[in-house]
């Protein structure tokens, strides 16, 4: 299908209004908006159509639903698009228990694309950090630091975690994980993977991995300024994902980069 009708979840919200506004970009029909019951924007009009509270008729009325939301709210949208078997982009982090339940029940019966960061350079990023961790022994130090805007609920960020994903993968085996440091910690382990978030501001988002070896250091870094680049990879995702076979995929396949 080349031009597949689009859900948008929670168009109030700051990732809401990106999508609206790249899937106009990419001309794109919205067909559906769904926001919670007590949101500000359900009556009004985004993309043409009329925010509602109704999720199964929003569902009916699309080929696929982007949610960017909360873990409750994506439990709840994945579980609906299961009874309707419906595609799926799901860029929600900081998914709990349930969620990553919901979500998965629904990719035994339609297509769902889940990542941590819909961007292109980010996806980049990981490839080059798996890249990095398989030609480096782990006697090289990975220090993850990511920072992020201040209203940010979660961390640390699904991408940090997803660096630490890539990192192991290039490795070939599972590291301990420190999350911060505070205290006596000793000295620092061999194959530890550090992670430290850092809030404030208007930080759309900015992740680095430092390998350290005696003498040296090498820094992968992403630096993201407008978050029009998440809404556009995932308005590229939705587009991908309508008539694939059911099953979980992530941007390395959207973007053929696997
Ligand atoms: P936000 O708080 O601005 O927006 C959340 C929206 O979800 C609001 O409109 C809210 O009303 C809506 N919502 C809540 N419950 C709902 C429900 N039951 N049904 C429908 N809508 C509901 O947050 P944001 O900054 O837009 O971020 C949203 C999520 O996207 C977060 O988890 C964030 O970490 C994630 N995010 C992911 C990426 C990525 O590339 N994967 C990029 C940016 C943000």
């Amino acid at each position: 299908m080349s031009s597949p009708r689009l859900c948008v979840l929670g168009p109030s919200g700051r990732m809401g209004a990106a999508l609206v506004g790249a899937a106009a970009e990419a001309g794109l029909a919205v067909t559906a908006a769904v926001d919670r019951a007590d949101a500000p924007s359900i009556g009004a009009k985004v993309g043409g159509v009329t925010v509602t509270a109704a999720l199964a008729d929003a569902l009916a009325a699309c080929d696929v639903y982007i949610d960017f939301t909360t873990p409750g709210a994506t439990a709840a949208a994945a579980r609906a698009a299961t009874a309707a078997r419906r595609a799926a982009v799901i860029g929600t982090t900081g998914l709990d228990a349930d969620a990553d339940a919901a979500v998965a029940a629904l990719a035994e019966v339609a297509p769902v694309v889940v990542a941590a960061n819909f961007s292109l350079g980010v996806n980049l990023l990981l490839g080059l950090a798996r890249q990095a961790a398989a030609a480096l022994d782990d006697g090289w130090d990975a220090e993850i630091v990511e920072a992020h805007h201040g209203r940010k609920v979660d961390a640390p960020s699904g991408t940090a975690l997803a660096l630490v994903a890539a990192v192991e993968a290039g490795r070939g085996r599972a590291a301990a994980h420190a999350h911060g440091r505070q205290g006596q910690v000793g000295a620092r382990p061999r194959g530890e993977i550090g992670v430290h978030a850092v809030r404030g501001g208007d930080v759309v988002g900015e992740h680095t991995l430092t390998l350290f070896a005696a003498g040296e250091r090498v820094e992968l870094s992403h630096r993201a300024t407008d978050r029009a680049i998440f809404a556009r990879g995932a308005v590229r995702a939705a587009a991908w994902v309508v008539g694939r076979a059911p099953g979980r995929y992530d941007m390395q396949d959207v973007l053929g980069l696997r």
